[in-house]
């Protein structure tokens, strides 16, 4: 046992390689995609695997309507054109998020409107949000960062209160809960990923829920070029991509519904090892979770006091006990893109940004909870596939670089 850090040629914590990722797909993928090609057709409409993958994401989610399409960008994209959102009009969301939380916002003309978030969950709050509404906000998009959901009842009670429409970006947070209801049954639309680095996989996909039926038939034109396959009632009311999914990702997604409880039970239970682990240290948190949260951990954010350690220096220490972490998710959005900087998201134009009645600075001192928490935080990969022995590993790196640095 020695106390001297690995970074000064102390033994490391941890001497193991890291757990490696398993399996993800096995037979039952297997059987499901076979069915698809015996079908002898892969157009959404006509098998049977996307209508059957929306019947049971509808009814898992517990919402009346369940549309499958290409990606979680796609579904937002088209949540915010079945809220009607359209040139001249703002969008509220979160500075810390996948850049398919904002290119349907400025594709429709819309003006992204970043608001901070709390320093704990890294989560918007009613508060935030609320400093940032106008007389142009049409939509807020709250992202349940991390699989941890965002306080939903004070925001929807906000939204309500406006009449703004409510999106939730479930992408990050299959499984999770807030007071017993799954993430996206309590907004408006809610907007779930099937990308290849998400709870569960299909390659690619996107699967958008609703209640509303109107809301549900607009974002069914959204997904498929306005083609109408819902009554034939509505083609070509507005202009709409090509988002459709194919039977091969429903028949793959469909295996994978099989497997999400216990990826999110695994990944709820070490986020919460984790959590106990970390309690005791000075100067590190876990994240935070509002009451009546129950997380699904999809990457987890520890938390360091920015006057006290260099965040880069933190991380390079742990990677040396052995526990492979990084600095920060992602570059807060209002800094990180060059077409929000520079207002060029469309070739030899300004648009939508020149026409806007008010575009935010996207500079430094924005959000500066986000600023602050990106570049002070450890993204600690968690995963179903790590064992206590890992997350007890990380706890103890974490521990001793924390008395070793503070
Ligand atoms: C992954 C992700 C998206 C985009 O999902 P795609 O399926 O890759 O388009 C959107 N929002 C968040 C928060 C994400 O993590």
């Amino acid at each position: 046992m020695s106390d001297t850090l690995a970074i000064y040629g102390g033994t490391p914590v941890r001497r193991e390689p890291w757990p490696a990722t398993g399996r993800r797909f096995g037979e039952t993928e297997l059987e499901e995609l076979r069915a698809a090609l015996e079908q002898n057709t892969l157009f959404y409409t006509a098998g049977g695997k996307t209508r059957a993958l929306c019947e049971r994401m509808a009814a898992l989610v517990g919402t009346e309507y369940a549309i499958a399409c290409s990606s979680c960008s796609a579904a937002i994209h088209a949540a915010l054109k079945a809220c009607g959102v359209g040139p001249g009009d703002e969008v509220v969301t979160s500075p810390i998020t996948d850049a398919g939380t904002v290119l349907g916002i400025v594709y429709e003309g819309a003006i992204p409107v970043f608001a901070d978030v709390d320093p704990g969950s890294c989560n918007l709050t009613a508060e935030t949000v609320a400093a940032r509404l106008t007389e142009r906000t049409r939509a807020v998009i709250a992202v349940h960062l991390q699989g941890n959901p965002v306080d939903l009842n004070p925001l929807l009670a906000l939204c309500r209160r406006r009449g703004i429409r409510l999106i939730e970006d479930c992408a990050q947070a299959w499984g999770a809960r807030l007071n017993d209801r799954p993430v996206g049954s309590m907004g408006d639309v809610g907007c779930y990923s099937l990308n290849d680095f998400k709870h569960i996989s299909a390659g690619d996909g996107g699967l958008i829920v609703a209640n509303d039926p109107e809301l549900h038939h607009r974002a069914a034109l959204a997904i498929d070029k306005c083609y109408d396959r819902i009554d034939g009632s509505r083609p070509m009311e507005f202009c709409a991509p090509n988002y459709r999914i194919t039977e091969l990702q429903s028949a793959v997604a469909l295996a994978q519904l099989d497997r999400l409880p216990a990826i999110a039970e695994r990944r709820h239970a070490l986020g919460a090892r984790l959590a106990a682990g970390l309690a005791g240290l000075d100067g590190v948190h876990a994240p935070t979770s509002v009451p009546g949260a129950w997380p699904s951990w999809w990457i987890y954010l520890i938390g360091l006091d920015a006057a006290r350690y260099d965040a880069p220096a933190f991380a390079a220490a742990v990677v040396a006990e052995g526990v492979p972490v990084r600095v920060g998710y992602v570059e807060p959005v209002h800094l990180a893109y060059r077409y929000l900087r520079e207002r060029s998201a469309f070739n030899h134009s300004h648009w939508p940004f020149d026409q806007a009645t008010a575009v935010p600075d996207y500079a430094p001192g924005l959000c500066p909870n986000a600023e602050r928490a990106m570049a002070s935080c450890l993204l600690f990969p968690i995963s179903e596939w790590l064992d206590e022995q890992a997350v007890d590993d990380a706890v103890a790196a974490v521990g001793k670089v924390a008395a070793g640095l503070g």
